[in-house]
């Protein structure tokens, strides 16, 4: 790591520690989204990292991304995954392929963090078969009439643009999709219901409904029927995000499990005396470890402008494997402490379970992966 590194890495860490993780049980409990938090971390530069610092940006490689995407996940997840959404599925997409105008125009505002954006993918019949898009994007020649329900966004009530996928071409099937951007202001768009989820409850998922919303065409991210290619891209390099938060998530519940059994007393010793409970530790520290390298193997491909599709898949398959297993064995080192809120383990162990299931589930993954290998 460079020194740069270093220091992105300390920021994030300390910002964790001072800013997110007071108050982190009670936006869990109350699923309050942290909304001063995120401006603290647009403030610091961390809604943007990698974006050029002409559209307000960080400026940084991935591995800084990846870096400050692990200490901000060992603490709160929910403030992670708002990050991992505005950086890698919003400004890595605009920046790569929108428009010099749409850059000025949102880019720099989501860059700087001055407003937070979602990608709007998922609908209620289209999950991991994203071709099946029943939102509708129809040509109306400067505009396109958009309708529709999305379902799952991240950000969704808390973004001010978000990027959403639509079909305007079905009989083309998937090379008929477009990718839109989409005011919030914009008359027809209304934010559905709130999830009440398991985890990340501080995070703002949100339904959203779409009734004859009229999207300029200059509004539209590159060619006609690029969205599909446009929303696949774009995950490739979301999974290393999603990675590192699960990485961050594990490594999280893991100091603090370490702490923990250096503390507790069991049959006259501490419990980090018992054998069981080292081989435990053992076991958590090597498998971050190797999940760690996968994440850090991707994100240095992608800085390296070379094919990291099956790098970043294989990143998020491992690590987000790890954040069950290391959540639940937290767990159980805790005992009954660990059971409760107060202790934090319990929360990390709910938050584990969905980096096994958004930006492509651990299935889908093993489908990126094989594919891959047998191209
Ligand atoms: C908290 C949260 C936040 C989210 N944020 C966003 C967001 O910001 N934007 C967005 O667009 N979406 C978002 N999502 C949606 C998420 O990406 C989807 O839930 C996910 O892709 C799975 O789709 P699905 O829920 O429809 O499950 P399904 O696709 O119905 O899958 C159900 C099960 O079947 C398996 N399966 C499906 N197809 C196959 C196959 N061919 N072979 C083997 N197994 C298969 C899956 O792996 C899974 O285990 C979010 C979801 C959640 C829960």
């Amino acid at each position: 790591m460079t020194e740069e590194h270093l220091a992105v890495q300390q920021a994030a860490r300390d910002f964790a520690k001072s800013e997110l993780l007071p108050g982190v049980i009670e936006r869990d409990t109350h699923q309050k989204f942290p909304a001063e938090q995120i401006k603290k971390m647009a403030a610091l530069g961390f809604m943007g990292m990698m974006v050029d610092p002409k559209y307000n940006g960080g400026g940084l490689d991935t591995i800084s991304y990846v870096l400050a995407m692990e200490e901000i996940s060992k603490v709160d997840a929910s403030a992670s995954v708002c990050m991992s959404v505005n950086n890698s599925l919003v400004c890595w997409g605009l920046e790569k392929f929108g428009s010099e105008e749409q850059k000025e125009k949102y880019l720099k505002p989501l860059a700087s963090g001055e407003v937070i954006g979602a990608f709007c993918l998922s609908e209620p019949e289209a999950g991991s078969d994203a071709t099946s898009q029943r939102t509708r994007a129809e040509d109306k020649g400067d505009h396109y009439l958009l309708n529709g329900t999305k379902n799952w966004i991240t950000n969704g009530n808390s973004a001010s643009i978000y990027i959403v996928i639509a079909q305007t071409e079905p009989e083309k099937r998937h090379k008929g999709i477009n990718a839109l951007i989409v005011e919030k202001e914009m008359p027809g768009f209304v934010v559905g219901r709130k999830e009440d989820k398991m985890g990340i409850r501080g995070s703002d998922t949100h339904s959203l409904m779409f009734t004859d919303v009229k999207v300029p065409k200059a509004n539209r991210i590159g060619e006609e029927g690029f969205g599909f290619t446009f929303a696949m891209s774009t995950l490739n390099g979301g999974r290393i995000g999603i990675a590192a938060q699960a990485l961050g998530i594990a490594s999280g519940a893991y100091e603090l499990s370490l702490r923990y059994s250096k503390e507790r007393k069991a049959f006259g010793k501490t419990l980090a005396e018992h054998q069981a409970i080292q081989f435990k530790l053992a076991d958590m520290a090597t498998q971050i470890d190797a999940a760690r390298l996968l994440v850090w193997k991707a994100a240095y491909l992608k800085d390296q402008k070379k094919d990291f599709v099956k790098a970043a898949a294989m990143a998020k398959l491992f690590a987000s494997q790890v954040a069950q297993d290391v959540t639940t064995e937290a767990v159980q080192i805790h005992g009954g402490y660990g059971f409760v809120k107060e202790f934090h383990v319990e929360r990390m162990m709910r938050d584990a379970k969905i980096t096994q299931i958004y930006e492509g589930t651990t299935e889908i993954q093993k489908m990126v992966i094989s594919r891959e290998l047998l191209r």
